[in-house]
């Protein structure tokens, strides 16, 4: 089997956290041979006392690096609690922030770091040398970006960051609009460039199509790079039945105005030839019924079983997803 794939030498994959953190997983065990240049979303980072923190860097890095907490699916393995706690006792907020004793470690090298001015994608390759995830893991932009929702709890409309209306209010709220603070200004880094044009081959994971993979396309130039690879272009529906699996898919495309349905977020991605990303869109099985719309829409699809129950599921995944444009 992997014969079949050693001329895939060079793959990109735009991730956010858990979703794309899975996926990669299976695409390890799929082509362990290839070198996996990961692009994640770093929307999700946030200021915590002080401290910068890079949710889906992390997530990624911990499922790999074999260092993630697998019941929780985030944050560090055999991890205490004693800073929060004390935190809590000084009443000094964001006590809703899970920030363990260990994760703390990770959030301390990348802020003294980044205060000693080296740029994000210098403080994730260092934190990598630790973890090996075995794969290349880069920050989408080196720029500070984060993810706003405006919410309204009865006490009127305020903004919040993207971290409180997920862990606080577990998306519960509608998210009546979502601020990407700096995202359009940022710019994407060199290497994130040379490995998109270097690639044989992108992925789209079923990772967030708003608030994860939504932001990174959304880094000025780094969708016209995915445009402009000669690679083909390949996603993976998110939404599985209507449903989005886990997570908050669903309020965050409602907020976008964008159906919640494996085809709505393929034709939201829009084909390649029509000014969108895509070459290749999967669907699951129970979503075949839309396959028609987007390959009359100029997309190559194809309905397979897109559950991520186990590495081999999802290695079965990702061969799909390459077979579709070989
Ligand atoms: P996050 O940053 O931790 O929210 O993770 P991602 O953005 O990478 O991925 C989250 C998305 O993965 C969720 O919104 C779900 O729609 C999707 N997802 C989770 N599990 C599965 C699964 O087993 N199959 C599919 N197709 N999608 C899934
Ligand atoms: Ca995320």
């Amino acid at each position: 089997m992997q014969n079949t794939f050693q001329p895939l030498s060079r793959v990109v994959v735009l991730s956010g956290g858990m979703g794309g953190a899975k996926f990669l997983q299976g695409l390890k065990h799929l082509l362990p041979d290839s070198r996996i240049t990961v692009v994640a979303n770093t929307c999700d980072d946030m200021w915590v006392h002080g401290l910068r923190v890079c949710p889906d860097l992390d997530t990624v890095m911990y499922t790999l690096g074999d260092g993630i907490d697998r019941e929780r699916g985030w944050g560090r393995t055999d991890e205490t609690w004693s800073t929060k706690e004390d935190l809590a006792a000084y009443g000094a907020g964001l006590e809703w922030f899970g920030l363990g004793d260990r994760d703390i470690a990770t959030h301390l090298v990348r802020t003294t770091m980044l205060r000693a001015g080296a740029t994000l994608t210098e403080v994730t390759a260092r934190l990598c040398d630790r973890w090996q995830p075995g794969v290349e893991l880069l920050p989408m932009t080196d720029d500070e970006v984060e993810t706003h929702v405006v919410i309204d709890d009865g006490d009127g409309r305020r903004t919040i960051h993207f971290q409180e209306y997920w862990v606080r209010l577990r998306a519960e709220l509608p998210a009546l609009e979502l601020i990407f603070r700096g995202l359009e200004s940022s710019e994407p880094t060199p290497r994130v460039l040379q490995a998109i044009a270097e690639a044989d081959l992108v992925l789209l994971p079923p990772s967030n199509p708003v608030v994860s993979v939504g932001t990174i396309l959304g880094v000025p130039g780094l969708r016209d790079a995915i445009r402009a690879t000669t690679a083909p272009v390949v996603g993976l529906s998110p939404i599985v039945g209507g449903t989005h699996v886990r997570g908050m898919a669903e309020q965050m495309l409602a907020s976008i105005g964008v159906g919640v349905s494996a085809e709505a977020v393929g034709l939201h991605y829009g084909a390649r030839s029509a000014g969108g990303v895509l070459d290749g869109w999967l669907v699951d099985t129970v979503d075949a019924a839309g396959v028609a719309e987007l390959e009359a829409a100029g997309i190559r699809a194809i309905a397979v079983p897109l559950m991520m129950t186990d590495v081999e599921a999802t290695a079965a995944m990702a061969r799909a997803a390459i077979d579709l444009v070989r």
